[in-house]
């Protein structure tokens, strides 16, 4: 699957929010956003115009399309699935968006960003219910164990990033068991669990025009 390979500061300038895409650099000050927190570009700094209504809707979208990392087909292709299940679309979306394997890995602490847990999925570090999976996009569900592969239990970059992960930080559909490098797949969260600052109504709106 195609995934997107150009500078990623850009995208969180171009957002004018800190995405997160780049782990630890993120809350350091180095983050671009730091100092440039204006868009990308000769007249970046000079763009002042009010936003319009479909404007605020792309903007969201681009926005969380960055965040989890996904490209638009497939983003739309959530976004089918989404609106055609029971409930909230946006919600539905998000929930979708959170269970991917690579934000699943990435959440349990095991890489520094989402593109680095993508990598580690697709060189095959991790296996869901003991069979190895090394598809980013896969969807987990409810009671899935999610543990590191004995091969690569001693990988710097997990135990780099698992030293970062604070206790009680967790987010509360995921449970953890540090030493044996294992995480379950508690329940799909609900909207007010999900830590992302987006707007998913404005993406619904956008995409029922
Ligand atoms: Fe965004 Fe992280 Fe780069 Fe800062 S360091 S601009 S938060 S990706």
């Amino acid at each position: 699957m195609a995934r997107y390979t150009g500078p990623v500061c850009k995208l969180c300038r171009r957002e004018g929010v800190k995405l997160f895409l780049k782990g630890a650099k993120c809350s350091t000050n180095k983050c671009p956003m730091e100092k440039r927190a204006y868009a990308p570009g000769q007249h970046g700094r000079s763009r002042r115009f009010k936003q319009s209504e479909y404007g605020r809707q792309l903007r969201e979208k681009q926005k969380m399309k960055r965040i989890y990392g996904v490209l638009e087909r497939q983003f739309r292709r959530y976004f089918d699935i989404a609106s055609r299940q029971k409930g909230i679309t946006g919600e539905n979306l998000l929930q979708l968006l959170e269970r991917r394997l690579d934000n699943v890995v990435y959440r349990l602490g095991f890489a520094p960003s989402r593109r680095a847990a993508r990598q580690l999925v697709r060189h095959r570090h991790f296996a869901v219910n003991g069979r190895v999976v090394d598809i980013p996009s896969y969807l987990v569900k409810p009671g899935d164990r999610i543990q590191v592969r004995e091969k690569s239990r001693t990988l710097d970059v997990i135990h780099t990033s698992m030293r970062r992960v604070k206790e009680g930080r967790l987010v509360p559909w995921l449970e953890l068991d540090k030493a044996a490098l294992v995480g379950t797949f508690r329940e799909i969260p609900s909207r007010e669990d999900i830590p992302v600052n987006v707007s998913e109504q404005l993406v619904v709106e956008l995409y029922s025009k």
